[in-house]
């Protein structure tokens, strides 16, 4: 298969992503990075990603700190949360993401309405305020409108699964698609940039499966995207079902070719370079930004809670601490745009 053959629709996208010929994946990577470079130019923007608490009231089938698993949990304090933050802005991020488990009580959403508004006020010098993606679930569209508010201009939502069906195999019954589909569209509506992204590789998803992920992104309009390899945690029931999955190699050169496909399908959206990467290779995540992603979120969580957001056995990609940035990125192709927003030119020009 030739990239010049290469077609835009199910089939096309479906056949690009079954066939395994290194070469052919080479070049598509090649390809996204040169489109990333002509449209949005070689910046790579930055996220300081604060992992706020592993308390979910959900269940996903696949995920470590699903509601069901036994596992020592922690939710940061509100100092130690502002006490990330204002390291990013130290190290001039430009912005953070907040990211947790699912919660739906008053406590927590005032708690994350108080942070909103005092993340605005760290002094970042002569660079903007912080700018804030938050990814904690399915909120109501009160909420969603009450955080927009207080200073969230991104949200992070996956769909996880674009094809029903397979998005019933990999949740609970009483997870609703529908619903989910619903709060993307809300998030949209209110004015948030609204991201959406799936998990690459899971039990029982086909090429066809993953070609429809990406034209649901199209669909969807996503000015931003966020997709990554799953990766196995021994205790959860996607695991202990034995339902087979593509090899680790197979996710992680999955992972790239996704984000090589889509920086094609749509060339001047935000694409993120997933951590669930870095498990698969100690440069995956560099690797994912010559592929054509064009975010990195360097963890800013205490390292004495970061341990327990175990999603996945993540022991290979443990915190980015001061200089692991730099050593991150060490590839000479990779710009940092420090202290920048970094919104995507598509969401700009809309
Ligand atoms: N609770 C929020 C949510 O689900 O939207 C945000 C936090 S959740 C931990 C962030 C993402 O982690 C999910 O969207 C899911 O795709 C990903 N994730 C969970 N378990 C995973 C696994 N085993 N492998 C790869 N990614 C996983
Ligand atoms: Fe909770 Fe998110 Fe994990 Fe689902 S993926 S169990 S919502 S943290």
């Amino acid at each position: 298969m030739k990239v010049s053959e290469l077609t835009w629709d199910r089939e096309g996208l479906a056949a690009a992503i079954a066939c395994e010929d290194a070469a052919f994946e080479a070049a598509l990577r090649e390809e996204a990075y040169r489109v990333k470079v002509d449209t949005i130019g070689p910046e790579v923007y930055l996220r300081g990603l604060i992992e706020i608490s592993n308390i979910c009231v959900k269940d996903c089938l696949y995920c470590g700190i699903r509601r069901d698993i036994s596992c020592p949990r922690y939710e940061l304090s509100e100092e130690e949360v502002l006490s990330a933050a204002r390291t990013a802005a130290g190290r001039r991020f430009g912005s953070v993401v907040i990211q947790g488990g699912e919660r739906t009580d008053a406590a927590f959403i005032r708690k994350i309405t108080r942070l909103l508004k005092e993340i605005k006020q760290i002094d970042t010098g002569d660079d903007p305020p912080l700018g804030i993606t938050l990814s904690l679930g399915e909120q109501s569209r009160e909420v969603y409108e009450e955080w927009f508010d207080a200073g969230a201009h991104r949200y992070l939502l996956r769909i996880e699964a674009f094809n029903p069906d397979l998005y019933r195999k990999i949740h609970p019954e009483d997870h609703s698609y529908d619903r989910r589909l619903q709060a993307l569209y809300d998030l949209k509506e209110i004015g948030y940039q609204a991201g959406t992204g799936a998990m690459i590789g899971i039990p029982f998803q086909t090429a066809e499966d993953l070609a429809d992920d990406l034209l649901f992104y199209k669909q969807f309009d996503a000015p931003m995207v966020g997709m990554g390899p799953y990766n196995p945690h021994p205790q959860t029931p996607l695991t202990l079902s034995g339902a087979p999955y593509p090899s680790a190699e197979r996710r992680f050169a999955l992972g790239l070719k996704m984000i090589a496909l889509l920086r094609l399908l749509m060339p001047d959206i935000n694409i993120a370079a997933a951590t669930a990467l870095e498990v698969l290779d100690p440069r995956g995540r560099e690797k994912g930004l010559l592929s054509g992603a064009n975010v990195f979120m360097p963890n800013v969580t205490p390292r004495e809670q970061l341990v327990k957001y175990n999603l996945y056995d993540r022991k290979t990609s443990l915190p980015d601490g001061p200089s692991a940035l730099e050593h991150g990125l060490s590839d000479s192709r990779i710009v940092i745009g420090y202290g920048r927003w970094g919104d995507s030119k598509h969401f700009r020009q809309e």
